[in-house]
């Protein structure tokens, strides 16, 4: 007998189903990682085809009010040689992007009170008006208050980022000085602005149990997230956290697999931090049911100051070099990078698990 090439299994098959919260766990507790990395993979290609999309990354502030124990550029890290990028700068970031042919930028930065939501939200139409009207604005700036997000939405910004970063709520409040229930209030307010909503969490962070591995998917899947970021936690040597020790890639790599089967329609990105962990932990990713990569076009005078944490690869190139590379590094794994703006696809609520998911 004949064995099936992936293209043919991928196209015989029928639209895949989300798995139930209890299949979930019955995976993450029996399967092997292979298993797992096969089975997202299928998944993955049957909604989301060949394509890899890309999403220009503009690290716009260093500065930042809060204190996260894991973070580099954390308040109390007295090292850190701060920046803003003013709008002018930002504007053409994102206009040699737009030019690149990227149409979907995220804008990030710390929680720095000098970019006041009115003026976050002058920046949005600016680039909106300035030849981009096009291209999907995310941002990705902390929590703010539920008029805040109505405010950024209304002036045309599309997708908004806030990972939950761990669905432990004692270590949660340990790490960030506040409650999960708060960012999970943010994540409801920014849902009801009307934005595609994206979040996910750390792996590995100190305190980390298998419980609180399988609590964040299952927290995703609860969440109906359009957009999960989920990627290693490196322990940046000027933090409190920097004796803890670095969880191999795998626990990144299984949980990747599992929110893919979980969601099959999220848009999820192999992130920087797997790529700066192991040398191809982005590839390891997008093989894992990743479908998206996101080329860091920040300035290099000021990408090398927005060290969330130590060892982040692409300082020393271009974003545009990049994509270039990105391009060369998707080939063997049969993937083509896509320019699209790549929107939230919904999800058929028929489909959903409405468990709990706790
Ligand atoms: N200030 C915003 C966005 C910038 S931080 C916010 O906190 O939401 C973006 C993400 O970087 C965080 O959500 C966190 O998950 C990740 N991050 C921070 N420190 C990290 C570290 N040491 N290792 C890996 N990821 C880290
Ligand atoms: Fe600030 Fe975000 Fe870093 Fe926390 S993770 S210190 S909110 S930049």
């Amino acid at each position: 007998m004949k064995i099936p090439t992936e293209t043919e299994t991928v196209e015989r098959n029928l639209p895949p189903v989300p798995l139930s919260s209890e299949q979930i766990m019955d995976l993450f507790h029996n399967a092997s990682t292979q298993e797992l990395i096969c089975q997202a993979n299928r998944v993955c290609r049957q909604v989301h085809g060949k394509d890899v999309l890309l999403r220009g990354l503009i690290e716009f502030t260093n500065f930042c009010t809060n204190d996260c124990l894991y973070c580099g550029i954390r308040r109390g890290n007295q090292r850190v040689t701060r920046y803003r990028m003013t709008e002018a700068m930002i504007l053409s970031t994102v206009q040699k992007g737009y030019q690149r042919g990227i149409r979907s930028f995220v804008l990030q930065g710390g929680e720095d009170r000098n970019f006041t939501t009115d003026r976050i939200c002058r920046l949005v139409k600016t680039i909106k008006s300035q030849g981009c009207h096009d291209a999907a604005i995310t941002l990705s700036c902390g929590i703010r208050c539920r008029e805040d997000y109505v405010k950024m939405r209304d002036a045309g910004a599309d997708r908004y980022l806030l990972r939950f970063e761990t669905a432990d709520p004692v270590l949660h409040r340990l790490l960030r000085e506040n409650s999960l229930e708060d960012r999970l209030k943010a994540l409801e307010d920014i849902r009801a602005a009307g934005f595609q909503v994206g979040s996910g969490f750390m792996l590995g962070l100190p305190g980390e149990s298998k419980e609180t591995r399988l609590k964040n998917i299952l927290l995703c899947q609860r969440l109906e997230l359009d957009m999960i970021g989920l990627g290693p936690f490196i322990p940046h040597p000027d933090t409190p956290l920097k004796h803890a020790s670095q969880h191999p890639l795998e626990h990144t790599i299984r949980s990747v697999a599992l929110v893919r089967l979980a969601l099959p329609q999220a848009h999820i990105p192999a992130t920087t931090a797997a790529g700066s962990l192991v040398p191809d932990g982005r590839e390891q990713t997008i093989a894992a049911g990743a479908n998206v990569l996101m080329p860091n076009l920040t300035p290099m005078e000021f990408k090398q100051n927005y060290l969330l944490y130590p060892g982040k690869v692409c300082l020393r190139e271009k974003g545009i070099q990049d994509i270039t590379r990105l391009h060369h590094r998707m080939k063997p794994l049969n993937r083509n990078l896509s320019f699209a703006r790549g929107d939230a696809l919904g999800y058929p609520l028929t489909n959903m698990d409405k468990g709990d998911g706790k």
